[in-house]
């Protein structure tokens, strides 16, 4: 059986590595926070002294870590400690020009890799139903395809190196932007007198359908999944939605493309965090469209915390 370093233990990456160990992998793991490295130890995570032994010790080495540098940082030391034909896979959210980056350090050194960002959040990574976007050479993904499969539920090869993080980047993107004109919806409809159920019932049976309607949506009784109805405990928290949608925003700025909608949602959801709100669900934008968030007049009128 193959064995494979999971570096980086947090929220995501603790419940993977645990996947990965009951399904049978010897699993090297390491974190920064001793806390976390004791808690994988207790989900049958063979924990390392730092990143790089974890990652000489193991055929296949997956980082899920916050940020670009710090892929690269995590890379840049355990490519040279790695086995001549390790794999390694970044599950990480990052910008595409640091994911390209890592993919060129690795091929340099000629191992193969893989940019692999999930989504499905913390639930689906306890529950091993992740989607992971893979992006890399087709033997990196048909390598990796096996292993990803014992923590997701789809897996798609989306193209050359980043092309996972232009679709993770894309697809939030969306996502931001539908959540914020649902709510927009919801309230106009307040305003209008008419029901959110009514709302609800046309538009979830017509052209606007979306995941943010269906399966999340922004008020609470219509749909059971929704955050809404645990008072927008997360979920996706509106702090990775502003951190992804920056992302969007810098990969547009880089490549020229425009994106109206994609910006003024970066805005909005920086102004919800900026209340103190990056903890909630990202659903919780409709407070702050609607302008009655607790303790606060309207959206449009008040300063936001500095
Ligand atoms: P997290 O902060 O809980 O975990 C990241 C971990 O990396 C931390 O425990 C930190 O100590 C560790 N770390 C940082 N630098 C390290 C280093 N040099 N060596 C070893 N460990 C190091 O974050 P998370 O929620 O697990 O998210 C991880 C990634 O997954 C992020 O890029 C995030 O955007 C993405 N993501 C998160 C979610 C979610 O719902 N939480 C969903 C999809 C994608």
């Amino acid at each position: 059986m193959a064995s494979i370093a999971v570096i980086g233990l947090g929220n995501m990456g603790g419940p993977m590595a645990a996947n990965l160990a009951r399904a049978g992998l010897v699993v090297h793991g390491f974190d920064l926070v001793a806390e976390l490295r004791e808690a994988a130890a207790g989900n049958g995570v063979v924990v390392a002294a730092c990143a790089t032994a974890a990652a000489g010790a193991a055929d296949i080495v997956l980082t899920m870590l916050p940020a670009g540098r710090d892929v690269l940082g995590v890379w840049g030391e355990a490519i040279p400690a790695a086995k001549p034909d390790a794999l390694f896979i970044d599950c990480s959210t990052i910008d595409v020009e640091s994911a390209r980056q890592a993919h060129a350090m690795a091929s340099t050194a000629a191992i193969r890799s893989l940019d692999a960002p999930v989504s499905g959040g913390t639930a689906g990574a306890k529950a091993a139903t992740l989607t992971f976007m893979c992006g890399g050479e087709a033997s990196a993904f048909d390598a990796a395809k096996p292993i990803l499969e014992k923590m997701g539920r789809k897996i798609v090869h989306c193209g050359g190196p980043g092309a996972g993080q232009a679709a993770k980047i894309c697809n939030n993107m969306i996502l931001g932007a539908t959540m914020i004109v649902t709510a927009e919806a919801f309230v106009l409809a307040e305003r209008l007198g008419l029901s959110h159920q009514a709302l609800f019932d046309v538009a979830a049976n017509s052209s606007g359908q979306s995941w943010s309607l269906t399966v999340n949506c922004p008020v609470p009784g219509l749909v059971p999944t929704s955050a809404a109805n645990r008072d927008y405990k997360p979920g996706f928290a509106a702090s990775l939605m502003l951190k992804d949608l920056k992302l969007a925003q810098d990969a547009a700025s880089a490549c020229g493309a425009s994106t109206p909608l994609g910006s003024a949602a970066a805005q909005l959801y920086g102004l919800y965090n900026a209340w103190g709100e990056g903890g909630a669900d990202f659903s919780g934008i409709i407070h702050l469209i609607r302008g009655t968030a607790e303790g606060r007049e309207t959206w449009r009128g008040s300063a936001p915390k500095t």
